[in-house]
């Protein structure tokens, strides 16, 4: 079985503020981020497409103890984060105090950047990972 978006082929188009998921030609849905199976049927005739970045806030948390080597980014707030086209995937939420959050953050609109972490002793290198800001 072939991988049709690599993790890093996706983290590579998002250092460009694009969005990639695999949508299903069995089932239309669109799963990102990549996965090798369609999440909604689990069938492996996916295409590549690009997404707007555009959504809304599903849920949220705020992170106070942070990862070993981010610990001076802590504290930041996480979001899940509805896409137009129907995936929900998670990022950070900039623009905002993460102290102060709360359920107002529920169903806002939000718009996709990038942010690139530097690689640790856990992970591959560095790599890109959505970040929200309010496009409301
Ligand atoms: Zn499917």
């Amino acid at each position: 079985m072939e991988y049709k978006l690599t993790f890093r082929e996706y983290s590579e188009s998002l250092k460009r503020d694009k969005l990639l998921g695999l949508k299903c030609s069995n089932c239309q849905t669109i799963t990102c981020p990549p996965k090798m199976t369609c999440q909604e049927c689990g069938g492996t005739d996916l295409e590549v497409t690009e997404l707007s970045g555009k959504g809304k806030i599903v849920t949220y948390t705020v992170i106070y103890v942070a990862p070993e080597g981010r610990e001076n980014e802590s504290p930041y707030a996480v979001v899940l984060v509805e896409l137009e086209e129907g995936p929900w995937i998670t990022g950070n939420l900039i623009d905002i105090d993460p102290a102060r959050v709360g359920m107002e953050l529920i169903g806002r609109q939000v718009k996709l950047g990038h942010k690139v972490f530097s690689g640790d002793k856990y992970s591959d290198g560095d790599a890109a990972r959505p970040l929200f800001s309010f496009a409301d």
